[in-house]
């Protein structure tokens, strides 16, 4: 298996010293800051691998892990930095590798200020199909960068009121009863627990997270259920045990059987793996009640604003999610979730090994920090580690 000094030599990463600095973009002497000749711009993008280690085992329908790879960037202008990430779950595709060979194409260095930032995020975006946890790496920088030029958090400069944030789901993901029990106590602070089904055991994890409490839940299938008829059936019987939503039933794939789902189920039916880009709301329409929209899909926070109005106008709920992430990703996707119905940004919370502050969690509820940008500081493990 590569290490990740390894892969940081393969890339031509790595300096010189005990620890290591982010690549400069286009520098062919790592750790210094290249710049394009006749070009006027300050701005400078940098970005360096991390490895996230989860709390637990995660178990979802399809998978179990216990790490998650992230990339961090940075962009600098006038000696300002925005902070930015990448995070990789394996399903979507994108690695270390994939978003290293990304990022080293963006040159900021043609934009004469940070705050052209449609020209920037427009530009990103086409550089290569695909590659949103990378798009959105450079978005969340970006934004960060551009929030502390004004010195403003970037739910202010939206016109958002923080104190409409919603309560924040806890994810409880499959295992074993003692497991489960053990996971929903150290949830105890939660409104509103997301448990993960879809292995064939989904009334036993229903069953064992309400013999420990009755707070409101919320489920995530991952695609899992096959049949339309078992799934009315599950739907109706989780209603009676206070679920309020259910997640992904079915394969994005059957269409026609998730139309006739959510028609018929007595609780809204919202779409993940069906969803990624805005360009996918075509293929939903009437198919769902709703959209989880995740910075990582849909390539940050530019799109993923766009995602929320076009829903609105589609008339569909609205739930921002995550991926297993720093507070960086979480708290810059926090900023929007005044204008949601449920966020579930939970991915900080499941990592051991955060390097950034940002979001706090007050009785379940999402209090957005009022630091300039996407609301985020580096912290002492950060400072330990590079
Ligand atoms: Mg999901």
């Amino acid at each position: 298996m590569k290490t990740r000094r390894n892969f940081l030599k393969d890339c031509g990463i790595i300096a010189g010293g005990a620890g290591f600095s982010y690549l400069s973009l286009g520098s062919s002497e790592p750790g210094r800051v290249f710049r394009k000749p006749g070009k006027s711009s300050g701005m400078s993008l940098r970005f360096k691998p991390y490895e996230l280690k989860l709390k637990h085992v995660f178990t979802i329908a399809s998978s179990s892990r216990s790490t998650t790879p992230v990339m961090l960037t940075e962009i600098e202008f006038e000696n300002i930095t925005g902070y930015g990430e990448a995070s990789m779950p394996p399903y979507l595709g994108e690695s270390h590798e994939t978003v290293g060979t990304f990022l080293k194409k963006v040159d900021l260095s043609q934009f004469a200020t940070p705050f052209l930032m449609e020209d920037i995020l427009s530009y990103v975006d086409q550089l290569a199909p695909g590659n949103y946890a990378a798009k959105a790496s450079v978005d969340i920088a970006l934004h960060d960068l551009v929030g502390k030029l004004m010195k403003q958090p970037w739910h202010r400069i939206w016109g958002l009121n923080p104190d409409h944030t919603p309560n924040t789901s806890f994810t409880i993901g499959i295992d074993k009863p003692d497991v489960v029990k053990e996971k929903v106590r150290e949830a105890a602070p939660y409104r509103i627990l997301k448990v993960k089904l879809g292995q064939g055991n989904d009334k036993e994890m229903i069953t064992t997270v309400r013999s420990v409490t009755d707070t409101p839940l919320c489920v995530d299938v991952n695609q899992g259920w096959t049949d339309k008829h078992m799934a009315l059936d599950m739907i109706h019987w989780l209603k009676d045990q206070g679920v309020v939503f259910v997640e992904q039933p079915m394969a994005k794939a059957a269409v026609a059987d998730l139309t006739w789902l959510t028609q018929n189920s007595p609780l809204p039916v919202i779409a993940d793996e069906a969803i990624q880009t805005k360009g996918d709301f075509k293929k939903i329409q009437g198919v769902y009640s709703g959209v989880n929209i995740k910075l990582m899909k849909c390539g940050g926070l530019r799109s993923a604003f766009t995602m929320i109005n076009m829903a609105r106008a589609m008339d569909m709920k609205v739930m921002i999610g995550c991926m297993t992430e720093t507070s960086c990703a979480v708290t810059a996707a926090a900023q929007l979730s005044p204008l949601v119905d449920w966020a579930d940004l939970d991915g900080n919370l499941l990592i051991g090994n955060d390097i950034f502050d940002g979001l706090t969690i007050v009785d379940g509820k999402i209090i957005l920090p009022e630091t300039p940008g996407i609301g985020i500081r580096k912290n002492d493990l950060f400072k330990a580690s590079f």
